[in-house]
């Protein structure tokens, strides 16, 4: 069973002894920030010349620093920019300004697990991950409560790096909801792994294949749109709230008769067998190097599929259809 810590368990007194550098203010960032200020730390915010989100973090009262003056001034520093420019970051601004005993944080393993960052040997190397969206890490510690976090220890040069943690994710207000514990490794594996298979890529793929065999077949693009999209909601909110159990329970009882016998034959024994070879290529780096690459060589392909997507039947039909839907928000927060 994977351990979990609360409240109790955890010394905010350590975090509020420290200074912490948070650098970047998007999702996580500001979310982390305005926490920690809330919860009696000493932070300061390090963005780089033209951020979109300085002024907004200067309205919260927060001072913003550029990101070499925040990692010189802090003994914890937090890096919450995009995955693929954190190396550069560091390299350019974290790397000199830290000194034994000082720790570094992230909110994913990325970075560390497949070694862009290689940190020395004299400081802590952490992670606390909260398991939902930061508008959300924010709101839930507003509102007296929080979101479940993963916490991790890479290197433990003070000997007390998971204590810590564990009181940094207390000042976010993670230990209000449950912290686990686990390593760079098994976060940063595991969460390629559900996004690529699962959450994003598998679910998106299947939505397309459905859309695309009833459009074929000549159906209305309106009515296979919400046959295949549109009620994916429906289900996953209620596997959200009572698992696989409480979806079946939900559902017409042909419904559930057709989910136990048309299932297997769309995900199939060599479906699996797929899964398990884009693991190893998670595990071996594979998936990361050619990431990177991508990113770095100006996101060519990327943004090819983006625009294939775009232009599909199935997205264009869904947003004639969302207008007819008042309550569906269409916005990107
Ligand atoms: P966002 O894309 O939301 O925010 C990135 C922030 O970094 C922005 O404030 C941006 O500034 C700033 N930034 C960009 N370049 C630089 C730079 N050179 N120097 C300093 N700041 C810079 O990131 P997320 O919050 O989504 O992700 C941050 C980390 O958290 C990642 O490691 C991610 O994997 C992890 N994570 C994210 C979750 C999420 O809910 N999104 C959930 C769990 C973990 P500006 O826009 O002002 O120009
Ligand atoms: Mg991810
Ligand atoms: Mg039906």
């Amino acid at each position: 069973m994977a351990e979990l810590f609360y409240d109790a368990d955890a010394d905010l007194s350590i975090i509020q002894g420290r200074k912490v550098a948070v650098i970047g203010y998007g999702s996580q960032g500001h979310a982390h920030a305005l926490s920690l200020r809330d919860s009696g730390v000493d932070v300061r915010v390090g963005l780089h010349e033209g951020s979109k989100s300085k002024a907004k973090a200067e309205e919260q009262g927060l001072r913003v620093v550029t990101p070499s003056e925040a990692a010189a001034e802090a003994d914890v520093i937090m890096i919450l920019v995009p995955d693929p420019i954190q190396a550069q970051v560091y390299e350019e601004s974290i790397k000199d300004n830290l000194k034994d005993g000082d720790a570094l944080f992230f909110g994913h393993g990325l970075n560390i697990r497949f070694d862009f960052i290689k940190p020395p040997a004299g400081i802590d190397v952490c992670m606390v991950a909260p398991k939902g969206p930061g508008h959300l890490v924010r709101r839930q510690y507003e509102e007296g409560r929080g979101v479940p976090c993963i916490a991790a220890v890479e290197q433990d040069a003070t000997g007390s790096a998971f204590e810590l943690a564990l009181s940094y994710a207390k000042g976010i207000g993670g230990t209000r909801a449950g912290v686990i514990k686990t390593t760079f490794t098994e976060e940063t594996e595991t969460d390629l792994f559900g996004e690529q298979v699962v959450l994003c890529g598998g679910t998106a793929a299947l939505v397309k294949a459905g859309f695309e065999t009833l459009t074929e077949a000549g159906y209305q693009p309106e009515i296979a749109y919400f046959e295949c999209l549109h009620e994916l909601k429906l289900i996953v909110d209620l596997m959200y709230e009572g698992g696989l159990d409480k979806m079946r329970w939900s559902v017409s009882e042909t419904a559930e008769w057709g989910d136990y016998v048309t299932g297997p034959r769309i995900i199939t024994d060599a479906t699996k067998a797929e899964m398990k070879k884009v693991l190893a290529e998670i595990q071996d780096g594979t998936f990361a190097r050619e990431w990177m690459a991508e990113y770095h060589g100006g996101l060519k392909k990327y943004n090819e599929y983006k625009q294939q997507d775009a232009d599909s039947l199935l997205e264009t039909t869904g947003k004639e259809l969302r207008k007819l839907m008042s309550w569906v928000n269409d916005e990107e927060a």
